[in-house]
């Protein structure tokens, strides 16, 4: 291939964004050798002229669905993509390509059961250009959830280390604690909450939540435990997700598309369905030992996919849609079916809404990561879009003014004028999630980092700009030019190493 890592490539005047090193479109030369960035050399074997080009670490999925048997189930029910709009659901070749286009470097697929982990493996070793990791349900595996039960953490941390290491896992996931298990027992889409215990079992969803955090931290795992809490998508959910919030009680944890556990309403609340963000958001504001990802839906087409069998079981009945559910060997679960959002749906405008709300209602960058929870909320291929609504006020309320009235009228989102600036867009795409993912050479442009690198033309249309970088690079190598994959590396195996 023509770059050749071995040689000392610079890339001379780009306007660097590099917020973990507190750079803000200050101007610089990145020098970069056997495929990370290094110190300024004596003499570049090669020379790219960045002039007035915007400069960022590649992209960040801290919360994706791109291998296993769901997705391909998901691939198996889609209708015909549109015109020009790439499948909900494309094939593991194409979601490498298009990732790297877009200017993203690694991706971590969210929800792989244990039984599932060796099949996603080799999926994933055909991902091309990014690296990759595997957030294993460790909380469905009918041993661990015992010895949750039991209640010894010494016991608990050591049979996650041993599925972590067996399935060459990064993180460890939990998706609707014990649902499955009251699935099983007849239970469908009605709520619970976490004080309940698990069938035949004296454990709690909060008791199963607190000790998994434990054993993650107590394993030093990189990335705290990533929480896919009760209740998805259910009217009046926004208090189980504050007391999910609260069950953690100082541990670190990470809230998984939040956005679907953040409504008012239902038999239990007072109040209609909406926004239950405001309680919420002030709760995580003042808890730094908590991040989040959003799962921001966007209007369009998708298809729905969880771990969560009771959730998609709910999400069909209700809308009548022809909907597939598989069991992983007895213990998890998952359901897929399709979904199209519309503006004028009132609860999607909802989804919709709340979801901005969650970007415009933390304070702090550094514990969120965009996401739409590929592809349940929106195509990945959509963060563009995404990221315009966080950074430009006017494109936001002109979409504002199209969805459902009701939704325009009581939504905190009128009330917001906050515009996310470059660099905080390359903290929730790429600098946050590296840290939260606990990735140090990653997501950053410093000395060390691997030389994943977006580039991009300064344009005052943000989802432009961020739809075609102008060049990427992956570990060095000139992966993509203007949209086109011009190269294809083959990208590594993110797995952790516990204790
Ligand atoms: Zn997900």
């Amino acid at each position: 291939m023509s770059d050749s890592t071995a040689e000392t490539l610079v890339l001379r005047r780009g306007r660097l964004h590099d917020p973990a090193n507190g750079v803000d479109g200050a101007t610089g030369d990145l020098w970069i050798r056997d495929g990370r960035i290094v110190e300024p050399q004596p003499k570049a074997d090669r020379e790219v002229d960045l002039d007035g080009l915007v400069v960022m670490p590649g992209g960040i999925d801290l919360h994706s669905h791109v291998a296993g048997p769901k997705v391909a189930v998901g691939r198996r029910m889609q209708r015909p993509a549109a015109d020009g709009c790439p499948d909900a659901v494309p094939t593991i070749h194409a979601t490498g390509r298009l990732y790297a286009a877009l200017g993203y470097t690694t991706v971590f697929d969210a929800a792989i059961a244990t039984a599932a982990a060796p099949l996603a493996h080799l999926e994933l070793a055909e991902l091309p250009v990014l690296d990759k990791g595997i957030f294993l349900l460790a909380a469905d595996d009918d041993e661990v959830v015992r010895s949750l039960a039991a209640g010894s953490a010494d016991e608990v941390a050591r049979l996650i280390a041993d599925r972590v290491q067996a399935s060459r896992a990064w993180a460890v996931k939990v998706a609707n604690p014990g649902g499955n298990r009251f699935w099983k027992a007849g239970r469908r889409g009605d709520h619970r909450d976490l004080e309940e215990p698990l069938p035949g079992l004296s454990l709690t969803g909060r008791e199963m939540l607190s000790r998994l955090a434990q054993a993650v931290a107590d394993l030093k795992l990189p990335h705290r435990l990533h929480v896919h809490t009760i209740n998805l998508g259910l009217p009046g959910n926004w208090r189980t997700t504050l007391s999910t919030m609260q069950a953690f009680d100082g541990l670190p944890a990470h809230l998984a598309h939040i956005q679907f556990h953040s409504y008012t309403g239902g038999d239990a609340d007072e109040t209609t369905f909406g926004s239950g963000v405001e309680p919420l958001a002030a709760w995580f504001n003042d808890h730094p030992e908590l991040s989040l990802d959003v799962g921001q839906v966007l209007f369009g087409s998708t298809m729905a996919m969880t771990g969560d069998a009771l959730a998609a079981e709910h999400l069909a009945a209700v809308t009548g849609v022809p909907w597939s559910a598989h069991d992983g060997f007895l213990e998890g679960g998952c359901g897929i079916l399709p979904v199209t959002y519309r503006e004028k749906s009132l609860v999607h405008a909802w989804q919709w809404a709340v979801g901005l709300e969650w970007f415009l209602s933390v304070n702090d960058p550094w514990r969120i990561a965009l996401s739409t929870d590929h592809p349940n909320g929106a195509h990945f291929t959509a963060y563009p879009t995404l990221m315009r609504l966080l950074g430009d006020e006017a494109f936001r309320r002109e979409a504002f003014e199209r969805i459902h009235p009701a939704v325009r009228r009581n939504s905190p989102l009128a009330g917001f004028t906050r515009e996310y600036t470059l660099n905080e867009l390359a903290i929730i795409t790429r600098a946050a999630p590296a840290r939260l993912a606990g990735l140090p050479q990653k997501g950053h442009l410093g000395v060390g980092a691997d030389a994943d690198i977006a580039v991009y033309r300064p344009d005052a249309d943000l989802s432009r700009m961020f739809a075609m970088p102008a060049r990427v690079y992956k570990a060095g190598v000139l992966v993509a030019e203007d949209g086109q994959l011009r190269c294809s590396v083959p990208g590594g195996v993110l797995a952790a190493r516990s204790g």
